[in-house]
C-alpha cells in the first residue's frame, strides 16, 4: 500500500477539513506507485479555484489552464523565516474538469468544469494516469493499475477518438514508454499510426517540448524508433525518417549500420543529458544522404556531409523553434562533428578547434563523438580520444586572449600610477605576446615582475 508524503497528505487535509473531495491524481500517483520520486503534485478537488485560493494563501491562480498553483517552501528547521524560505515545489490543484469538443485537435473548444471525480478521471489519457488517491482509497476506474503491471501504455476509453480529440496525446503515449520503458498496446498503438498526420495540427512548440522529454528519457532511442514505427518521426525529423534508406557499410569502411540506425545507435549511447546536443548526436550525420557516392569498387564517401548536415541543423532549429542559443549550438556541434583526434596535431590546430566549437562547449562536442564512436559499434575507451582531450585541457590552460592573463587594466594602472588610457592595452598586449610565444608564464607574480621591467624600458 502506498502513502502520501506529508506536504501532498497536507494539501488533501486541507481541502477535506474545509468540506470539500481532494485527490492526489495524474503523474504524482503513477510515479509512488511505480516506487519512482515524485516531483509536482496534481490534484484534483470539487471546490472551485475561488475557494481553493481562499484556503491557501502562498497560492496563485493560472488562469489559462484552471489551475490553481501552491508554492511549496524548503522545511521550515532548515530556514530560519518561513516565507522567506526557497520554494522547493509547485503543486497545482485543478477543479474537477469534463472537457467537450477538440474541433482543432488541440485545445478543448471549452473547459467544463465537471460534478464528480470520475467525470474528470474520464478525460485524462492514459489509464496510467488516471487513478486518484486520498490517502486511503485508490479510485483506479480504468485499470491503471493493471497496465503499470503489465508496463502497458492504454488510452482511457476509446482510442481513436482519444487522439481525434487531441493529437499532442500520441507524443505523450511515447513520451510515458520512452520514459518508463513501457510498451504502447495494440489498439492505442494502431489509432497512433491512424491519426499521426494530425501531428500537423499541433505546434511546433509543443512538439518540441515533448520530443525534448522523450530524447532525455531513459529509453530514448527506442522510442525513436517507436515514433518511426508509428508513422510519427516523419512529422518530426523528415530528414532522419528518409536517412535509415542510406547504406554506409562498404569495403574499406568501419560502418555496420545504415545512416537511420546509426543515429539512434549514437544517440543511445550519448553520455549528455542536455536536449540540445542528444538531438546534435542525433542528427549529426543527416549530411549523409545528400553527400552519398559510391565507386566502382563499392567504396561509399560522405564527403563534407558535415556541412551539408549543419544546413540541416539550422532547418530544424527553426522548425523546431529553438532558441537563438540552442540553434547555435545545433548547429556547431553539428558543424564541427568531423574533428580528427590524431595526436600528430600542433598546438594551434587544437587551438582553432577550440575557438571554432568554443571552450563552454567542448564538453558537450566530446559526448556527441562517445556516441558516435560507440553507435558505431567502437569499444568503449580509445587512447587517442583520452590523449587530444588531455591535450584540449593543456592547451586551454595557455591564455587565448588578453582577458586570460592572470593581471589585468587595474594593475598596469595600480604599478605605473596612471589613468585608463592607451598604454594600458599596449602593457597587456606586449605581456599577452611573450607569454603566448611561451617565453613567459601565466603566473601572476611573474607578470607583474615583468611588466615592472617593461615600466623601466619604457618610461625611463
Ligand atoms: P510528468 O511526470 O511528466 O509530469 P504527468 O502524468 O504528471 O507526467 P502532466 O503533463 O503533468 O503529466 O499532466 C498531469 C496529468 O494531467 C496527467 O497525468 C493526465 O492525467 C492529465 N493530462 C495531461 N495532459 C493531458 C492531455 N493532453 N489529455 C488528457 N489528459 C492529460
Ligand atoms: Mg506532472
Amino acid at each position: 500500500m502506498i502513502s502520501l508524503p506529508q506536504s501532498a497528505a497536507s494539501v488533501i487535509n486541507t481541502l477535506h477539513d474545509a468540506g470539500f473531495e481532494a485527490y492526489a491524481v495524474g503523474g504524482s500517483i503513477r510515479d509512488l506507485l511505480l516506487g519512482m520520486e515524485t516531483k509536482g503534485w496534481d490534484f484534483t478537488t470539487n471546490a472551485t479555484p475561488e475557494e481553493i485560493l481562499a484556503l491557501f494563501p502562498d497560492s496563485f491562480y493560472d488562469n489559462l489552464f484552471g489551475t490553481v498553483g501552491i508554492k511549496i517552501r524548503k522545511s521550515f528547521d532548515t530556514a530560519q523565516d518561513e516565507q522567506k524560505a526557497e520554494i522547493e515545489d509547485i503543486y497545482e490543484i485543478t477543479t474537477y474538469r469534463s472537457e467537450e469538443g477538440y474541433e482543432d485537435h488541440r485545445h478543448p473548444d471549452k473547459i467544463s468544469w465537471g460534478k464528480t471525480l470520475q467525470e474528470d478521471l474520464a478525460r485524462r489519457d492514459f489509464t496510467i494516469n488516471a487513478i486518484a488517491f486520498d490517502g486511503k482509497e485508490l479510485i483506479d476506474p480504468y485499470d491503471g493499475q493493471k497496465d503499470l503491471h503489465n508496463k502497458c501504455i492504454r488510452t482511457v476509453g476509446a482510442a481513436t477518438e482519444r487522439f481525434a480529440e487531441d493529437a499532442l496525446r500520441m507524443l505523450r503515449a511515447v513520451r510515458f514508454a520512452a520514459r518508463l520503458g513501457f510498451s504502447i498496446e495494440d489498439d492505442t498503438a494502431k489509432a497512433i499510426t491512424l491519426h499521426a498526420k494530425s501531428l500537423t495540427k499541433i505546434s511546433a512548440e509543443r512538439i518540441r517540448d515533448e520530443f525534448f522529454k522523450i530524447l532525455t528519457a531513459t529509453h530514448a532511442a527506442d522510442a525513436v524508433l517507436v515514433l518511426k514505427n508509428l508513422g510519427l518521426l516523419f512529422y518530426i525529423l523528415p530528414e532522419l525518417e528518409t536517412s535509415f534508406a542510406t547504406p554506409q557499410k562498404s569495403p574499406k569502411r568501419h560502418h555496420i549500420y545504415d545512416v537511420g540506425t546509426h543515429s539512434v545507435m549514437a544517440l543511445k549511447h550519448c553520455p549528455s543529458a542536455d536536449p540540445v546536443v542528444r538531438l546534435a548526436t542525433l542528427i549529426h550525420d543527416l549530411g549523409k544522404p545528400k553527400t552519398f557516392r559510391q565507386d566502382s569498387t563499392g567504396l561509399i564517401t560522405f564527403y563534407n556531409h558535415e556541412v551539408a548536415g549543419a544546413h540541416i541543423a539550422k532547418d530544424v532549429g527553426k522548425r523546431l523553434r529553438l532558441s537563438k542559443k540552442q540553434s547555435d549550438l545545433l548547429y556547431t556541434l553539428v558543424r564541427w562533428h568531423q574533428f580528427s583526434v590524431d595526436e600528430r596535431q600542433t598546438d594551434s590546430a587544437l587551438r582553432r578547434f577550440i575557438r571554432r566549437v568554443g571552450k563552454e562547449n567542448l564538453s558537450h562536442i566530446l559526448a556527441l563523438r562517445i556516441g558516435d564512436r560507440l553507435g558505431g559499434g567502437a569499444t568503449e575507451t580509445s587512447w587517442r580520444l583520452e590523449l587530444y582531450k588531455k591535450r584540449l585541457e593543456e592547451v586551454q590552460l595557455q591564455p587565448f586572449t588578453v582577458s586570460d592573463l592572470h593581471v589585468n587594466g587595474h594593475d598596469v594602472m595600480a604599478l605605473y600610477g596612471v589613468p585608463p588610457g592607451r598604454i594600458i592595452g599596449e602593457v597587456l598586449d606586449a605581456l599577452f605576446a611573450e607569454v603566448e610565444a611561451g617565453s613567459l608564464p601565466n603566473d601572476r607574480d611573474a607578470l607583474l615582475k615583468r611588466m615592472e621591467e617593461l615600466k623601466k624600458t619604457t618610461l625611463h
